[in-house]
Order: structure tokens, then C-alpha cells, then sequence
């Protein structure tokens, strides 16, 4: 078992404001949100990043995509615009090490992102 605090908020050990769950995927808001939306929409399963993906997942982050199209419509920012991104390693600033999309929105987001 890995000590994983998305595994831990998933199974909720760790207390988050849940946005959206399905079989495959959990959806919350972030802790420390960046734009007036921003949520996170992570895979059930423990995949570090996306440097760990196979042919396996490909249906699990296709429906992942189809996952935040939908919150962002209920979030309304789907005609203003939205930004869908996952973090990967050191210098793509990931911090916590399981697979997250962050979903931001609700602002004139820049790019590109410094
Ligand atoms: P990363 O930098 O890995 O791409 O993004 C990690 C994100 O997780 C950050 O935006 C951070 O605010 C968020 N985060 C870290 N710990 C927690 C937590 O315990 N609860 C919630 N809701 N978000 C968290
Ligand atoms: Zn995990």
C-alpha cells in the first residue's frame, strides 16, 4: 500500500468537498484553488502520474475528459472557457504524486502559465 493522501481522500480518510464520483473517478475541490473553479478530478485507482499510463487507461482517461466537460458545464464556464492540465514530475510542478487533472476556470486564465 502506498501512503497516498488522494488514496486517503478518496476512501475518506482525509475529509474533501466532493464534487462529482463515479465508479472510476472521484472529483473535489481543491484545497488552495488557484481560480474560482478549481477542481480536481482524479482516477480511483492509484496511478502515480502520467508517466505511469498504458493502453490499459485509455478508456479510464477518456471518460476522465468526459468527466470535467461535464462539471465544467455545471460550473458554467463551459461557454466562457476553461483549462483541463495534469502536472507531471519536478518541473512540470507536480506535488502530490497520484494521477490528478487540475480543472480551473471562472477567470482570464494566462499563457502561458509561468
Ligand atoms: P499538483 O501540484 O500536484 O499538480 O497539485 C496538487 C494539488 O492538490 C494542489 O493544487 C493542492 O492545492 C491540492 N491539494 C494538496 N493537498 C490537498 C488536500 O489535502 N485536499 C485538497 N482538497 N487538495 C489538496
Ligand atoms: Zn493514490
Amino acid at each position: 500500500m502506498v501512503d497516498c493522501i488522494f488514496c486517503k481522500i478518496i476512501n475518506g480518510e482525509i475529509p474533501s468537498s466532493k464534487v462529482y464520483e463515479d465508479d472510476l473517478v472521484y472529483a473535489f475541490e481543491d484545497i488552495n484553488p488557484s481560480a474560482p473553479v478549481h477542481v480536481l478530478i482524479v482516477p480511483k485507482e492509484h496511478i502515480a502520474s502520467l508517466e505511469e499510463l498504458d493502453e490499459g487507461h485509455t478508456s479510464l482517461i477518456g471518460h476522465l475528459h468526459l468527466v470535467a466537460s461535464k462539471i465544467a458545464k455545471e460550473r458554467q464556464i463551459n461557454e466562457s472557457g476553461y483549462r483541463l492540465l495534469t502536472n507531471v514530475g519536478k518541473d512540470g510542478g507536480q506535488s502530490v504524486f497520484h494521477l490528478h487533472y487540475h480543472l480551473l476556470g471562472g477567470r482570464n486564465l494566462q499563457w502561458p502559465p509561468g
